[in-house]
């Protein structure tokens, strides 16, 4: 026998046993997004590598190790996207979609190269919000009530906030010359991925995962010593506008982004549920990036979710018993024994479906006994069995048998069904 191809390390079959879940969140996701007048923006999956170098940074994880580039058959530099907001930006420079305010929302898989892990694949989802063309503190809460509300109406609680301003450029930098006058007192102490970084960009140092360096990132200046009056304030609104809206929120002085790109409000949500993986959403304002892949000078703020850390938190609720059922359950199953309503079932089914739009209605196919028949009926997780022998045929009925609950056979004619089915929902 041929051996089995499988699929690449770190890169996972959603199958159907969960996929309620993903369903669950992107629906619930984009109910709010779009109750908020978010319109959803679909680009390529493959962009040229310098788009992400450009924009990402070159001196961070993701640009230095993390992205799957490959040469184009003409020999351009491609890359799989590792995130969404450096293709938002192409896109909407590109497409002239910034003459105005945009607030734009995506979905979809994203690429890294990392070790693989609990919470952490190499091809893995987010769903992400960018606005453009606004620059006040109250578009930066906008997008935080989006986050909380997607957070609401998927029922998950237990997330922390923490929010950071990493000021403007000129405050960073005289920020950033402290931070390594500090560090460099500790050079013994430090790992070479922060000795490197306190040469190419020191502000990440303080992102570092390696627990020793514990003790002296906690001891190092923050940031927020440096704001000057307009960073300042616009941090001190976007933070009572969380007060005001009754979100609670954590300042960590010492929380940065992976990414280069960011400017003033920095913010993640947390979970303490899922181990070292916990942060499940991640953003913050970032208004030079435009102008720095070529476009008008355009304030911009955005986010991105881990869908995979987020249908964790979801189906742990689900063993808890506090969400819902599976949405995708079938009303009914149909069965049909005898060579005359064999012949006429898969055209019965059409007629019940183009009854009741909506009706979620598996007609077996392959044939077999009334008894193997049924059992895939059960099986199939169907509320009720339908079937069709040779006397409902006649009788122009179906024999309705409820799978869920106790109850008898009886017959409905086909007007009577589709609405009976409907209004059986739960
Ligand atoms: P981390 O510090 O965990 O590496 P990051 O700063 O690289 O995160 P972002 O680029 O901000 O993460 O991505 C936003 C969110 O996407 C993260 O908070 C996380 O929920 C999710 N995410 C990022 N990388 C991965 C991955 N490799 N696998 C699964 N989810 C991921
Ligand atoms: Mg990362």
């Amino acid at each position: 026998m041929a051996k089995n191809i499988q699929a690449i390390r770190g890169m996972h079959d959603l199958l159907p046993d969960r996929i309620g879940l993903w369903q669950r969140l992107e629906d619930g996701a984009r109910q709010v997004l779009e109750s908020y007048g978010y319109s959803e923006i679909r680009t390529p999956l493959v962009e040229v590598t310098e788009l992400f170098k450009r924009s990402i940074g070159e001196v961070t994880d993701i640009v230095e190790k993390e992205m799957y580039s490959f040469p184009d058959r003409n020999g351009d530099s491609l890359s799989l996207r590792p995130e969404g907001t450096a293709s938002c930006v192409r896109a909407a420079i590109e497409n002239g979609l910034l003459d105005q305010p945009r607030r734009l929302w995506y979905r979809g898989p994203m690429f890294r190269h990392e070790r693989p892990q609990k919470g952490r694949y190499r091809q893995f989802h987010q769903i992400g919000v960018e606005v453009f063309g606004l620059e006040g503190p109250d578009i930066d809460q906008e997008v935080l009530f989006l986050t909380h509300r997607i957070w609401r109406t998927l029922g998950l609680d237990g997330l922390r906030l923490e929010i950071n301003s990493l000021g403007e450029g000129e405050e960073r930098a005289a920020y950033r010359a402290e931070l390594v006058s500090y560090l460099r007192a500790y050079a013994e102490d430090l790992d070479e991925d922060s000795l490197r970084r306190l040469e190419t960009n020191p502000l990440r140092v303080l992102d570092s995962k390696n627990p020793d360096l514990g003790a002296i990132i906690a001891g190092a200046p923050v940031i927020l010593d440096h704001l000057g009056e307009a960073s300042r304030l616009h941090f001190e609104h976007f933070c009572a506008g969380l007060a005001a809206a009754g979100i609670p929120y954590q300042v960590n002085p010492r929380l940065v982004r992976g990414l280069d790109y960011y400017n003033r409000t920095v913010f993640e949500w947390i979970t303490d549920d899922l181990g070292a993986q916990g942060t499940v959403c991640a953003g913050g304002r970032y208004d030079g990036l435009v102008a720095q892949l070529g476009g008008r000078p355009t304030p911009a703020v955005g986010f991105a979710m881990g869908l995979e850390r987020l249908v964790s938190l979801l189906e742990a609720r689900l063993v808890a018993g506090e969400a819902t059922a599976d949405p995708n359950t079938l009303d009914a199953y149909l069965v049909a024994v005898g060579p005359a309503a064999q012949g006429a079932a898969p055209a019965l089914g059409e007629r019940l479906r183009d009854a009741a739009p909506g009706l979620r209605l598996q007609c077996h196919c392959g044939g077999g006994s009334f008894k193997s028949q049924f059992k895939k009926a059960d099986r199939s997780g169907a509320r009720y069995a339908l079937v069709l022998g040779e006397g409902e045929l006649e009788r122009g009925v179906l024999g309705v048998k409820p799978l869920r609950e106790e109850g008898e056979q009886r017959d409905l004619s086909y007007d009577e069904l589709g609405p009976f089915l409907l209004a059986g929902r739960r």
